[in-house]
């Protein structure tokens, strides 16, 4: 295949699996990463004895025929050791309730919620009923949101009847779902899902699409499901890159790209990037594939032409995605409860939900005998980013505080069992990862801006792709994988290649 350069900005999941897409394809990639390690937000951070996921602590996508698990198959590259959570999460409402358990057997999963939600099974059947045709049709590899005729040609055969059936709720939220099946009333219910939906849309029900929504609240149960990775999430990204160089991929790290020129309708973009010793370089390619969060690129476009303007107002005037804070710390095992899950969910108004993941025992994370604990709640980027830096650090010990108090009140911890114990804030993501102000998860996936109503990886100026969380299906290293997997196929069909990965 012909050998023209593309260059892919930012080796986090997307990054990294655009690369070795790419470069199977044949194509001379050069992959530029900002960070002196890949893996973006679901990367790994390491303290003394212990190794920290950063964000991303369980995948999806990890069954036979699951995104990650069909394009490392088709890299041939091996899976990283994963197992399946049962429960993938207990979620604890704060009500004095007992706690709801995400089982992964769908048949103990309708019984777990018929006794926690009773009269809600109608609601279930139909989000259960809309998961499938949503499902058949996202495995046809369908391009979202449709921006030209090829766009078209790869979406409509994807399209089955029952698709047409459930395109009548495209506008409705879950809420609405609620409404029609008469679960509305059942606040314990909304409670759930509100919480959950948070994890996934960044949105409650009421803002979340329905469609979107319905697999969501189904990503638990086989045949899908949700996995832990041995040692740590990093293996995910470690083995794209293993795929990525076998490949002949060029992979620069501590690069940082600083400005993006185009050169109209030659299709040629100047990229300037400054490399580890701050020297300025100018790299030239056809192509280039960003996988930062788009509210970057007004800062990155030089001399921005009155089409690219209009572009970068539509993507200031995006709705700002959140934050996270999150709590890493650790100790021994026997100091948590015996019978204590991988993830669990804790309702709760202040700081916020917290979301735990804790390592098992020999995983990678922690020495035999200890777990790691990371706990994270969503917070407003704007509450943080303009804080004088003594206002910083008092909220930030606040909210330290507040998260501690809480994990130690729900798994029994004694103040004095803390191995280990620290906080990031949106402030560390942004440095950590470029995202501006720290915006972690992309779009909320509300009716009017998920799917088919998102933003494109297609943008108006030719020759800049965009691929990741912001982009269709939206976030989680599963969704970025699958929007990887549609940019390339693009951009190969805009060179005249076709990219067809067995399913
Ligand atoms: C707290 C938290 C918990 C999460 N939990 C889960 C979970 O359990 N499961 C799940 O599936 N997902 C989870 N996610 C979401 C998931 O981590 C992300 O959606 C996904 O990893 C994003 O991948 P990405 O490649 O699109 O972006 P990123 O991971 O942000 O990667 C972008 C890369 O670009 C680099 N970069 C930035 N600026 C520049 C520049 N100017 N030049 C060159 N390089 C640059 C960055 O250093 C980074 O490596 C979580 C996220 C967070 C923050």
């Amino acid at each position: 295949m012909a050998n023209q350069s593309i260059i892919v900005i930012g080796a986090g999941i997307a990054g990294l699996t655009a690369s070795a897409l790419l470069a199977k394809s044949g194509f001379s990639v050069t992959l530029l990463e900002a960070h002196n390690q890949i893996g973006g937000c679901a990367g790994t951070f390491r303290r003394g004895l212990y190794v920290f996921d950063v964000g991303a602590t369980q995948v999806a996508g990890f069954e036979k025929g699951g995104i990650h698990e069909r394009l490392f198959r088709y890299l041939n590259v091996p899976l990283p050791e994963a197992e399946v959570l049962d429960p993938s999460c207990i979620i604890d409402l704060n009500d004095g309730s007992r706690p709801i358990n995400l089982w992964h057997d769908p048949s103990r999963w309708k019984e777990e919620r018929q006794a926690q939600f009773p009269g809600s099974e109608t609601f279930w059947q139909l989000c259960a009923e809309l998961h499938q045709s949503n499902w058949s049709f996202a495995s046809r590899d369908p391009v979202l949101p449709i921006r030209n005729f090829w766009d078209l040609s790869q979406t409509f055969p994807a399209l089955g009847p029952l698709n047409f059936a459930s395109g009548l709720l495209t506008t409705c939220s879950v809420l609405d779902l609620l409404k029609l099946t008469g679960c509305d009333g059942d606040q314990r219910l909304k409670k759930f899902l509100d919480l959950q939906l948070r994890l996934y849309s960044q949105e409650n029900s009421a803002n979340t699409a329905a469609l979107y929504g319905a697999t969501v609240l189904n990503i638990s149960q086989a045949p899908l499901g949700l996995w832990h990775i041995k040692g740590s999430m990093q293996e995910l990204s470690n083995t794209l890159r293993q795929s990525f160089l076998k490949d002949g991929g060029n992979l620069l790290l501590r690069h940082r790209v600083i400005g993006l020129k185009s050169h109209g309708k030659s299709g040629i973009w100047n990229v300037e990037v400054l490399d580890p010793k701050n020297n300025l370089l100018k790299l030239i390619s056809n192509d280039i594939v960003c996988t930062l969060p788009p509210q970057c690129l007004p800062d990155l476009i030089f001399k921005p032409s009155r089409i690219e303007k209009k572009y970068m107002i539509n993507i200031q005037n995006l709705k700002q995605p959140s934050g996270a804070i999150v709590f890493y710390g650790s100790l021994a095992r026997d100091r948590l409860p015996p019978s204590c899950p991988n993830h669990l969910q804790i309702a709760c108004n202040d700081p916020g939900s917290l979301f735990l993941s804790i390592s098992n025992d020999g995983d990678g994370r922690a020495p035999l005998g200890q777990s790691t604990i990371t706990a994270s709640v969503f917070t407003k980027v704007n509450d943080w980013t303009f804080l004088s830096d003594s206002d910083y650090k008092y909220k930030k010990e606040k909210e330290f505080l507040k998260i501690i108090k809480l994990l130690e009140k729900f798994l029994y911890i004694n103040p004095h069992d803390w191995l280990h114990k620290e906080l990031s804030t949106p402030r560390s993501f942004e440095k950590w990862t470029g995202r501006p102000q720290g915006i972690v998860g992309g779009l909320g996936q509300r009716p009017r801006n998920f799917g088919p109503f998102g933003l494109s990886s297609r943008t108006p100026l030719n020759g800049l792709w965009l691929c990741g969380d912001s982009i269709h299906p939206g976030e989680g290293t599963a969704g970025v994988s699958q929007s990887a997997l549609m940019v390339c196929r693009q951009l190969m069909a805009n060179r005249g290649h076709k990219l067809n990965i067995p399913a």
